[in-house]
């Protein structure tokens, strides 16, 4: 995937998150809801000597998901052990993973909408009762174990809460939904970054690198990265906003934070199906990307952003939209 503004995380990303993802709540910028719930929750459950109750987060990618994971784990004071549904491929592995944890530790696991139907049966014994109940061996021989767990903390996180089945959903006792984050909150995550990175920025490059970042903080810190290094090559290392802005048009972020695949997006509803409304099939044979990517990373933001529509026969692109490209707003069918 080589879109500069890809809200997935990519290899070379590894080292800077690790010096710069915040560690504790306090360090979690934005989000207010999730904050002050879990700023409830996690005092009160150390308090009780007990476990925190199971954590479901969703929200799109990039937006803190294993942040929130690791930060829960730090403020607990235990240790997080991390996996994700597709690795989970038999009920043993999960019964590996679960049969090492500690008391109070979180397990994370991410794309917990992909477990297999077989190794989710298994989780719900685990979350409910902390008791595991496993079936060895094959044929005539095989016969089922009970396991007592330690009590532990599942952390799972989804790009959609509406992708998970309701018996895994309704076991969560905490349900958290991170939103897209303001201008204000991405420009201080900016400077914090830069902070940590030594990197030399004023207040306007910050936002201005900010609110080209699709409202994601991973998005905010990769440009930030590809910032410096323009800066450093033109501008003796200083980032401002003339170099912000000359840095993001040589990569193609447009003034609204839009890369290559969110204007072929738009621009195929308006041009290749007069605004929609179109199914998201049709639109993703169009511009030749997978079904999953538009609903799970192309999509929100814009939705979010009001320049497009999910209505119940399909995708239409707003006003917005059109004026985005320049163009004159479609006359609405009953004018
Ligand atoms: P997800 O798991 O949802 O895909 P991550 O938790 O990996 O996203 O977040 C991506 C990066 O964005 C992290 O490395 C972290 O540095 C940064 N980040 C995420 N949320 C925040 C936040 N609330 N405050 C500061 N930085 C954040």
């Amino acid at each position: 995937n080589a879109r500069i503004i890809s809200p997935e995380a990519e290899a070379d990303d590894a080292a800077l998150d690790r010096a710069i993802r915040p560690r504790y709540l306090i360090d979690y910028v934005g989000q207010p809801v999730v904050r002050e719930q879990m700023e409830i929750f996690i005092p009160a459950a150390k308090a009780r000597g007990e476990a925190l109750d199971h954590v479901l987060i969703f929200g799109p990618p990039g937006l803190g998901k294993t942040t929130l994971a690791h930060i829960i784990a730090n403020e607990m004071g235990v240790n997080m052990r991390q996996t994700s549904g597709p690795v989970l491929e038999k009920p043993g592995d999960l019964a590996a993973l679960l049969t090492n944890l500690e008391p109070h530790d979180v397990l994370f696991v991410d794309e917990i909408h992909r477990l297999s139907p077989v190794v989710e049966e298994v989780l719900y014994p685990a979350m409910e009762d902390y008791q595991l109940d496993i079936m060895i061996g094959e044929g005539p021989a095989a016969r089922s174990i009970k396991l007592d767990l330690p009590p532990f903390t599942l952390v799972g996180a989804t790009t959609r809460a509406g992708l998970l089945t309701s018996p895994l959903r309704d076991r969560f006792g905490i349900v958290q939904r991170l939103e897209f984050y303001s201008d204000k909150d991405l420009t201080h995550i900016v400077k914090r970054s830069a902070g940590i990175l030594n990197i030399e920025t004023d207040v306007a490059g910050a936002a201005e690198i900010a609110c080209r970042s699709r409202g994601t903080p991973r998005i905010a810190n990769r440009l930030l990265r590809r910032v410096r290094d323009y800066a450093q090559v033109k501008a003796e290392g200083k980032v401002t906003v003339e170099v912000a802005d000359s840095a993001l048009s040589m990569l193609k972020v447009d003034g609204s934070g839009f890369d290559i695949m969110d204007r072929k997006l738009l621009s195929a509803i308006i041009n290749k199906f007069d605004g929609g409304p179109v199914g998201v099939d049709s639109l993703a044979a169009a511009i030749g990307e997978e079904r999953g990517t538009i609903e799970d990373v192309l999509e929100p933001y814009l939705i979010q952003q009001g320049f497009m529509m999910r209505t119940p026969r399909g995708r239409v692109a707003t006003n917005a939209a059109y004026l985005h490209f320049g163009l004159a707003p479609k006359k609405a069918a009953e004018d």
